[in-house]
């Protein structure tokens, strides 16, 4: 999990102290409360001082612990020795815990940081003891929550917290960004966002990040090249978006200049926004788009992806996405035998509806006639638009 001294480079030269490797880790973990679960984004940097210098190393944070139904996952910030074998303990504690709730996983790792306190804390010769643990954990199907410690107690996490080096930007930027009905790819973004500034502005926080969704069905981690494109689908918004806020507020901008600047960012972002969703898709092999099992949707709700010689493509026009889900849906119709009801429009100009259990079922009646002229209609010239469809 730890890289070799070997692959790790010295940042900045500091007094030597002459005293044996210190390792701290100073780090950036956000969190954030969404709709349906919980997310957590991490860098993958810790910073170890040897002699009076501090060398970075890569460490992988937030990776869950799973035993069984109960998935755990652990990220702190501080002393790395001390993290680390807090973590150990409380993965052997869930490994052999019959806890069905959340409640009880909770009491449990409190009663292990108790534990740890007593003695690993206490039999630490650092002088620097201080930790601050994320904790978060899910019990398959029953429930999840994440906690912050705070010494021996572990409290529920706030709607969004930071751990590590929190500095006020960092905080003012996750304040901004948090909404309190956010879905979890929002969140994933906030959180992703907040670290790249983090990235850009400080010595201690470097990606590669690692981001951690935690539902009612358990911890997953999110692929590292789907974080990479999220971190340059916000790049490309940074800049425009930026332009337009201070355009707003600039009372020497004329209301007309203002309207141009709105409508060109709007079909800018549009274009970009169609372009991101594209180059996702066309990313996808089919079989990744039917075998998909993602903790949150990544699409926008009722996506009609096309295939063919092309590759894949999604649909943008709504009209044509709707006439391909009448479409759809009156082919379902047709094939699961359930109640069908046939439009029927007479040359008369009477219309009405021939109504069967299942298709079968109006195959076998063939035969329906127009009440007011008499004609016949054989269901052998129905035609998929003529299923009628309720809503
Ligand atoms: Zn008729």
């Amino acid at each position: 999990m730890i890289n070799s001294l070997a692959n790790v480079l010295p940042i900045v030269s500091r007094q030597p102290t002459g005293k044996a490797a210190r390792r701290k880790r100073m780090t950036l973990i956000a969190g954030f409360r969404c709709k349906e679960g919980i997310v957590f984004c991490a860098d993958s940097q810790e910073t170890i001082n040897v002699d009076g210098v501090d060398y970075r190393m890569s460490v992988q944070k937030i990776e869950p612990h799973v035993a069984e139904k109960r998935h755990i996952s652990i990220a702190g910030s501080g002393n790395s020795t001390l993290i680390e074998s807090f973590i150990i303990r409380a993965q052997r504690a869930v490994d052999v815990s019959t806890a069905s709730s959340v409640e009880q996983l909770h009491t449990l790792l409190e009663s292990e940081l108790r534990g740890f306190y007593e003695e690993d804390v206490r039999l630490c010769p650092d002088e620097d003891k201080a930790i601050k643990l994320f904790i978060a954990a899910a019990i398959r199907p029953a429930g999840y929550q994440a906690w912050v410690s705070e010494g021996i107690k572990l409290r529920p996490m706030r709607a969004w917290e930071l751990n590590g080096h929190e500095e006020a930007l960092y905080r003012a930027t996750a304040m901004r960004l948090y909404a309190q009905d956010m879905n979890i790819a929002q969140g994933i973004l906030a959180g992703i966002y907040v670290l790249t500034i983090a990235e850009e502005t400080s010595n201690y926080v470097r990606g590669p990040m690692s981001v951690a969704i935690v539902r009612e069905n358990g911890i997953w981690m999110e692929e590292s090249a789907y974080i990479e494109g999220m971190q340059k689908r916000l790049a490309d918004y940074d800049h425009d978006i930026h332009r337009l806020f201070l355009a707003c507020a600039d009372i020497g901008v004329h209301v007309h200049e203002l309207d141009k600047i709105i409508s060109d960012f709007g079909k800018a972002a549009t274009e970009l926004h169609r372009g991101q969703i594209d180059r996702y898709i066309s990313s996808l092999s089919l079989d990744d788009v039917m075998s998909r099992n993602d903790p949150y949707p990544k699409l926008p709700r009722g996506s009609l992806i096309e295939f063919g010689t092309f590759g894949l493509r999604m649909d943008h026009d709504p009209q044509h996405m709707e006439a391909t889900r009448q479409r759809f849906r009156r082919l379902q119709i047709i094939g699961e035998g359930g109640p069908i009801k046939w439009s029927i429009h007479c040359k008369c100009g009477n219309e009405f509806v021939a109504e069967a259990e299942s298709y079968r079922a109006l195959w076998e009646l063939r035969v329906f006639i127009c009440e007011k002229c008499g004609e016949q209609h054989n269901v052998a010239n129905m035609r998929i638009e003529d299923v009628k469809l309720d809503s």
